[in-house]
């Protein structure tokens, strides 16, 4: 699945431009800088095909890339870009929001951590949305490398405790590293299950 090429093919910026569900989707989501695009492209062993979509002050769009026509990967706007414009921020988070309540080929949600530092309101706010809409939800740690593995281990088992308390979330959470490749195999894994044969 990996192997083969990974295309943008789609950037949607409102709701009704969505292209038609075909493949299963995983979304990817995260707060602004969490190190979204620098996964996304160690998943798909690609250098800058998820970079533009996460510069703040750019416009906000849901990026889709296809997996040879079996899977389809979803880069979502960051959330928690403290100097967005009001208006801006609610106009892309409620895109964000009713893409995750209401695209039935969503399949799973990849929540983006970063393991350096302390979860935000916004981290909450949508885990607590996925629980509604109940999508499921695998929350993956960011930048496991800056951790020295004793601060690895209590982040981890903080994050699995959090993860406890929402039903929608998967148990496991993954440790990563787009620097050194940390979890990459494993998350891909995880991805190649959900995909078409
Ligand atoms: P995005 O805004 O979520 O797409 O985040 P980016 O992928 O652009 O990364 C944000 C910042 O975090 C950049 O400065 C990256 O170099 C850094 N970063 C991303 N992944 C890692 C990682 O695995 N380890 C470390 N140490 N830094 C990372």
């Amino acid at each position: 699945l990996f192997a083969g090429p990974c295309n943008f093919f789609f950037g949607a910026q409102k709701l009704d431009q969505l292209p038609v569900p075909a493949a299963p989707e995983i979304a990817f989501a995260g707060r602004s800088n969490v190190g979204k695009s620098s996964l996304i492209n160690a998943l798909t062993g690609r250098k800058a095909l998820a970079r533009a979509s996460s510069e703040p002050g750019r416009t906000k769009q849901l990026n889709f890339f296809d997996l040879g026509g079996r899977l389809t990967l979803v880069d979502m706007p960051g959330y928690g870009y403290a100097k967005a414009a009001k208006d801006v921020k609610e106009d892309w988070q409620g895109m964000m929001f009713a893409y995750l309540r209401g695209r039935p080929t969503l399949r799973r949600v990849i929540l983006l951590l970063d393991a350096r530092i302390e979860i935000k309101t916004s981290d909450h706010e949508i885990m607590t949305l996925l629980d509604r809409a109940a999508v499921t939800f695998e929350i993956v740690l960011t930048k496991c490398d800056a951790l020295r593995p004793g601060s690895l281990e209590v982040k981890r088992a903080q994050v699995a405790d959090l993860a406890r308390q929402h039903p929608a979330a998967y148990p496991e959470i993954l440790l990563t590293s787009s620097e050194n490749g940390l979890g990459v195999p494993e998350l891909r894994a995880s991805l190649a299950s959900l995909a078409l044969p």
